[in-house]
């Protein structure tokens, strides 16, 4: 029989998670079926115990439940604890223990681009959950100087989670002299709204690197800038393709290095037009 996994959340109509794993399980001969699960947040814990008795091996979590979930589980990996939010379950021996792929997924965009964060001043535009995965992330890894810009400064200062930085406006990042590295966190520019960008084109020139976690469009707004002005760039496919392998290494400890993710990248990016 085919092992249960699946990914839980609010709208999942145009998720390609189904696409990304399968091709894994394909490259990898993981014998599996990905299922959607569409979760009103009322029947959370009902689904995650029902997931558990059904023999699922792990399913993801995304948008609204990466914290919601926390309660129901049984532990958590170290960056999952020091992030707040989980996006991967792993069932085991009646357990279920929470992690956060979207940390790995992250720190093989770095490689990918060919980018260390260890003493870079870095920004991070928005302050929503992969935000916070972010700023972990570059933390983590020895980051000199972080700027967070948003809509909201003051609702920033009011927060743990982020008010030891420098939190700017968008209009005081445009003063900003350079950064080296730009992650957008925001959903600005994204399908359909693909004629926004959260900065102008003056700031990205001041970048010496811009990450995009959006991968719908494939060239946002914000990375035409980027391309056009010879910035290095990445968009949010790679980061995507990444953190669902890592869940796939965490759910059936298969290996996968840099060149099979890197061939499991290109069949996905292949096949999601
Ligand atoms: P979220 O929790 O909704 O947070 C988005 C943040 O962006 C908000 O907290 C807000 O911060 C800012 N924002 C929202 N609307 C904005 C607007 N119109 N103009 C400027 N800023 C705006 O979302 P999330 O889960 O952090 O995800 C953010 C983006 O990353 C989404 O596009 C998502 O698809 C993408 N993502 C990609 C991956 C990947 O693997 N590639 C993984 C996770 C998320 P302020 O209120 O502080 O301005």
């Amino acid at each position: 029989m085919n092992t249960l996994y699946g990914l839980i959340g609010e709208k999942l109509t145009h998720s390609i998670s189904p696409l990304i794993h399968s091709i894994i399980m394909e490259s990898t001969n993981i014998n599996g079926f990905y299922h959607l699960f569409e979760v009103e947040k009322a029947h959370l814990e009902t689904v995650i115990i029902g997931l558990k008795n059904l023999n699922a091996k792990g399913i993801n979590v995304t948008i609204p439940y990466k914290q919601a979930v926390m309660p129901y589980l049984d532990g958590l990996s170290s960056e999952a604890e020091r992030i707040g939010a989980v996006n991967t379950i792993r069932f085991e021996n009646n357990t279920c223990i929470g992690y956060n792929t979207d940390y790995f997924g992250l720190h093989y965009t770095f490689e990918r681009l060919e980018v260390t964060v260890s003493n870079k001043r870095a920004v991070i535009l928005g302050s929503g959950g992969v935000a916070v995965t972010v700023l972990q992330y570059l933390i983590d890894n020895r980051v000199k100087e972080i700027y967070i810009a948003s809509r909201d400064v003051e609702k920033l200062r009011r927060d743990r989670r982020f008010n030891s930085y420098n939190l700017i406006s968008y209009d005081t990042l445009k003063n900003l002299d350079y950064s080296n590295l730009l992650i957008n966190c925001t959903p600005c520019g994204m399908y359909p709204n693909i004629n926004d960008c959260a900065v102008d084109r003056e700031t990205v020139s001041k970048s010496e690197a811009i990450i995009d976690l959006i991968y719908n469009p494939k060239e946002t707004l914000l990375l035409r800038y980027a391309s056009e002005l010879g910035v290095k760039n990445i968009n949010g496919l790679y980061m995507l393709v990444a953190q669902a392998i890592q869940a796939q290494k965490i759910w059936n400890n298969i290996e996968c290095n840099e060149e099979q993710i890197n061939m499991i990248y290109e069949e996905v990016k292949e096949k999601f037009r």
